[in-house]
């Protein structure tokens, strides 16, 4: 038997909201990697963790990669090290880098632990801890927060998985409005989408593939297969020099984040769920132009939110009404709040009671409590007391979902272009 010594190499928390990307040192390494004839296996890994993860700069990602350990193994920790001890934005107080060397293959109890590094807060200790009790080499810089992340993404399987296709800028042109060809970028997803997807967000005529901060990434586009990435790339127009590029296996876009629940009243904040509910209350639209609205079940009830952000999405969220059942898809935030990322209608509730009509043909008026309708025309009276059920057109489709725009959409929210319907 052939035994193949692999080095899994997680590093995390080196950016800050004024620079660098840990997915652009993740490129560098691999760059040096090549150089140096170090084999990496597989893609380099892009994973996205907990969204409500206190620290994150932006979208809570973290970079794995595997390299054949065949003697290059001290050469390579080194580049890795040097490359995070040199690019890392170390004076912004809340980058504090982590990286993770482990040998050998990958535990259930490794990929028990990249779940909960999805579902929930872990401490630096904790990672600290585990991380030492699998026989992972640690290097904390700084409080070394990163270490949490970094675990995770060498742990996590990706049973489903999307690729990025991420470009970098020359550094002269970092925080300068990126020089992007927007007709090229409607042909790309014109011609591609849905092997690639999240690339404009027609109803707001917004480039989704050019990020809006000032880190070294010129675009990102996102895909099911490397293929359709290698097309859209070259479709894709820029007036800059892009300096290098990456291709990431990710777990964007897979629903990995949420978790089935039978149970509204077994959700716990900062957690992310699927979850059927009544819809109790029509919604309402409050200051800040945010939508809410109450779903209950048997166990509880909980508020929902369609955030401002989400544009359009509030229009749809606004035709649901009392005795919908429904099921929702997003986590619980801040305020305790349910927030959508998208939601399926189980069954409409189609029928509203209103007042008998009279037999002169106009509807009738309450006579007062429990003393029937009468009728402003004719004068008619009866003395039931009970109103009559009417079929009534919805706008809202039974067995339908609806999302978000990608304008608004999670890293980790699976789009229902990838959904399969
Ligand atoms: P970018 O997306 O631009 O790379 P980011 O949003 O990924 O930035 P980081 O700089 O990586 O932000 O910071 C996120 C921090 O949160 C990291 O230190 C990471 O280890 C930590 N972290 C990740 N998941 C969890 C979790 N489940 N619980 C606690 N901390 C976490």
């Amino acid at each position: 038997m052939i035994i193949i010594n692999i080095l899994h190499i997680g590093i995390d928390d080196t950016d800050s909201p004024d620079g660098m990307c840990t997915t652009f040192l993740a490129s560098q390494i691999i760059n040096k990697f090549e150089y140096n004839g170090i084999e990496i296996i597989d893609y380099p890994r892009l994973i996205r963790l907990n969204p409500f993860a206190r620290f994150k700069t932006r979208g809570n990602g973290a970079v794995g990669l595997k390299i054949l350990n065949d003697g290059n193994g001290d050469l390579a920790k080194k580049i890795v090290l040097d490359a995070v001890e040199k690019l890392s934005m170390f004076d912004c107080d809340n980058t504090n880098p982590g990286v993770i060397f482990y040998e050998g293959e990958i535990t259930k109890e490794m990929e028990n632990y990249a779940f909960r590094a999805i579902y929930e807060f872990i401490t630096i200790e904790e990672a600290e801890e585990f991380g030492n009790s699998v026989g992972c080499e640690i290097h904390k810089f700084k409080k070394g927060r990163g270490i949490i992340g970094s675990i995770a993404a060498i742990s996590l399987p990706l049973s489903d998985c999307t690729f990025e296709l991420l470009t970098y800028r020359a550094s002269e042109n970092y925080g300068a409005k990126r020089r992007i060809d927007y007709e090229s970028v409607y042909k790309m997803d014109k011609e591609t989408f849905p092997d690639t997807f999240e690339n404009i967000d027609y109803s707001e005529d917004y480039i989704a593939i050019e990020p809006k901060t000032p880190c070294p990434v010129l675009y990102g586009i996102r895909s099911n297969t490397v293929e359709a990435l290698k097309k859209a790339g070259d479709i894709v127009q820029v007036s800059e020099p892009v300096v290098d590029w990456c291709i990431f296996k990710t777990n964007q876009h897979t629903d990995m984040h949420i978790q089935k629940t039978t149970d509204i009243s077994s959700m716990n904040q900062y957690g992310c769920y699927e979850v059927e509910g009544e819809v109790k209350n029509k919604p309402k639209i409050i200051d800040g132009g945010h939508m809410f609205f109450h779903i209950f079940d048997e166990s509880g009830e909980i508020e929902c939110g369609a955030y401002e952000p989400t544009k359009n999405f509030r229009k749809t969220v606004s035709y649901l009404r009392p005795g919908d059942i429904i099921k929702v898809y997003g986590g619980i935030g801040e305020q305790n709040t349910f927030n959508i990322e998208k939601f399926k209608v189980i069954k409409l509730n189609d029928i509203e009671y209103k007042n008998p009509i009279c037999k002169c043909g106009k509807r009738m008026t309450s006579a007062g409590k429990n003393k029937g309708f009468k009728c402003k025309k004719c004068g008619n009276k009866i003395q039931e007391n009970e109103k009559v059920p009417i079929k009534i057109t919805r706008f809202l489709k039974n067995a339908q979902f609806y999302e978000t725009p990608v304008s608004a959409r999670r890293h980790l929210s699976k789009p229902l272009c990838r959904m399969n319907l």
